[in-house]
């Protein structure tokens, strides 16, 4: 990178600052999805967002320790504290119990982050398996006089945190206007709560006995006690999308620090929303667009990738079908044209400084706050440059693509699904084309299928597996890092193929 520094928008300050990190390896949290429904497109632009910023943080030489959580439990229909629990309610649209509703949108979540190319965590941490930690925190918060008790649960009182309103630019005024508004029980409308008593016997599905009573923690306190739980304090980066500005992670703040009496986080990094014309995604509202849905509309999940470039993380992008089409052919243009250029090089190949100095404009871009429309443009200029080396343009490209994750040296429109099997392990599927998702859903089950024959050392039904897809043109290779990648070509595993739906009863 040539000695170049990074720089991000730092949220509680207001202003974009040199990034000088704390840790080795530079500590990075992500507020991660409830698992109540399928995540939405717009959801899936934050994730994207931080992706960019940990390959970011990886190309300027930091290690990344990463972590994102999965709330499974406490998020309310309403930030203020009321409403029903997200998740016990998305059981009941279900018909299903609340841990197998958290089972199935972790893991089509985890899919759809793959699908993307995000990289993973280095820790999932589930709120569920961290109620100890949080009433540990909540404890603290009593002991050092944070708390009052309602008949509803445990709330901490904002009044006793003077800088509460700091983080956000909260206006104290207002606030005290919205006190007339229905508050319950509590001291200030900005008083939020810890821990929640269960209504009554038989309820609720999830609940735990703690000091206070039978109950289930507040949505906030989960992020603090799995944020605390595995990275060191301050943290370096914590990011989020921009509507957690306000409460939740202006409550994570004030519990952390209350807590413990240390800074609790260095940068704060929030994307803004992707939009429709009438305002923003919702997993409630009407405009649902999942990853599901791009799929059974053909579009690439690294189309929407792609698509995420086009404006700066902290502008809301707007959605339509004609944007996202213009991307996906963007996409394999610039696939296209990194194609025709050459993959060796006919003099000596290029040094680590020259390819540094052509991609100098990239990572000015990427240093500038993760500019990525000013990235993208530099790559274009880089390809398109006839006056440097071709095979050099090609090294870039590679090289600029370890950032962007959008699989730049593939064919234009081939592309690559993930799937999980029934034991979580994930799956790559190399594809000429689209494979529709009752397709695919048979081939996963073959294929975990398949992993559990080889498991149990049962090789003759493993072998009949591979031999049957084997027969139907597609091929099985098991990788030494325990994954396994499935190509098929052109033809096959589409929705008129009738050989592959035969093949896979
Ligand atoms: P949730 O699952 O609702 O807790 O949200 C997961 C992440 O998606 C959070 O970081 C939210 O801030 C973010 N988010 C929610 N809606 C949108 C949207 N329309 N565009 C971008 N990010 C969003
Ligand atoms: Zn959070």
């Amino acid at each position: 990178m040539l000695g170049k520094k990074l720089h991000f928008y730092n949220t509680a300050h207001r202003s974009k600052e040199r990034f000088e990190p704390l840790h080795d390896p530079v500590s990075l949290y992500c507020c991660g999805p409830t698992v109540y429904n399928y995540a939405h497109i717009g959801n899936l632009r934050t994730y994207v967002f931080e992706d960019v910023l940990k390959r970011t943080l990886n190309a300027f030489g930091y290690n990344v320790k990463h972590v994102i959580n999965i709330t499974d439990v406490g998020h309310l229909t309403s930030d203020e504290d009321t409403g029903e629990d997200k998740m016990e309610k998305g059981a009941k649209r279900e018909g299903k119990s609340v841990w197998d509703i958290a089972e199935h949108f972790t893991r089509t979540f985890i899919q759809d982050i793959a699908s993307l190319n995000i990289l993973p965590p280095d820790r999932w941490p589930k709120a569920t398996d961290h109620i100890p930690q949080m009433i540990e925190l909540v404890k603290k918060l009593e002991e050092r006089g944070f708390t009052y008790t309602t008949s509803d649960g445990i709330y901490f009182d904002t009044e006793k945190f003077p800088s509460y309103t700091a983080f956000a630019g909260l206006d104290a005024e207002n606030l005290r206007a919205g006190e007339r508004v229905d508050m319950g029980e509590k001291r200030s409308v900005t008083d939020f709560a810890l821990w929640k008593f269960s209504p009554g016997e038989g309820k609720r599905q999830m609940e735990w006995e703690s000091p206070w009573g039978r109950g289930f923690p507040g949505w906030h306190i989960e992020c603090s006690a799995m944020s605390l739980a595995y990275l060191p304090q301050p943290i370096d980066i914590h990011c989020g999308g921009a509507d957690h500005i306000r409460v939740h992670h202006t409550n994570e703040i004030a519990q952390s620090e209350a807590a413990t009496g240390k800074p609790f986080v260095r940068y704060w990094l929030h994307g803004e929303f992707l939009v429709f014309e009438k305002g923003k995604m919702a997993k409630s509202g009407d405009h649902f667009i999942t990853m599901a849905t791009l799929r059974q509309k053909g579009v690439a999940p690294l189309a929407y990738r792609m698509f995420c470039y086009t404006a700066h993380y902290r502008t809301p992008l707007s959605f339509s079908w004609e944007a996202l089409a213009s991307s996906a052919q963007s996409l394999a243009n610039l696939r296209r044209l990194i194609g025709s250029l050459p993959s060796q090089s006919k003099a000596s190949p290029p040094t680590t400084l020259q390819v540094a100095g052509a991609l100098d404009p990239f990572y000015t871009a990427l240093a500038d706050d993760l500019n990525m429309p000013r990235a993208m443009a530099a790559l274009w200029d880089i390809v398109r440059d006839d006056t440097l080396d071709a095979h050099l343009r090609r090294v870039c490209a590679e090289q600029a693509d370890n950032v962007l994750g959008l699989e730049l040296g593939r064919p234009p429109t081939e592309t690559v699904q993930t799937v999980v099997g029934a034991e979580g392990e994930a799956m790559r599927l190399e594809c000429a084309t689209y494979v529709p998702i009752d397709l695919c859903n048979r081939l996963t089950a073959l294929l975990s299928e398949r992993r559990r024959a080889r498991r149990e050392k049962d090789y003759a039904t493993a072998d009949r597996i591979r031999q049957k897809l084997g027969a139907a043109g597609i091929t099985v290779k098991d990788q030494p890092d325990g994954s396994t990648t499935v190509s098929i070509p052109a033809g096959v595993c589409t929705d008129s193929d009738r050989e592959t739906l035969i093949f896979m009863e």
